[in-house]
């Protein structure tokens, strides 16, 4: 029973940096950094594609204010 609680928290959503449009602006860290972090050269990198589901409407944010329009979500 417990094990169907980690299934339904481990998220259905799916996110993912195109590399070749990222720029390095970091407004995904600031918005969600649970998510959103750097590599080395100070592009995003995602900490993990399964969105948790409490930090869904923090992704869809960084979705909607990413100046490169490079963050993609999969449902
Ligand atoms: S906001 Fe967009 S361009 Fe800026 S670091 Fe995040 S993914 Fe890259």
């Amino acid at each position: 029973m417990a094990r169907e609680g980690l299934s339904a928290a481990s998220g259905r959503v799916k996110v993912r940096v195109e590399s070749d449009r990222c720029q390095g602006h970091g407004q995904c860290n600031l918005l969600c950094p649970e998510v959103f972090q750097f590599d080395d050269q100070g592009f995003a990198r995602i900490v993990d594609e399964r969105v948790p589901p409490h930090l869904e409407d923090d992704v869809e944010r960084a979705v909607s204010n990413c100046p490169e329009l490079a963050i993609r979500v999969e449902r």
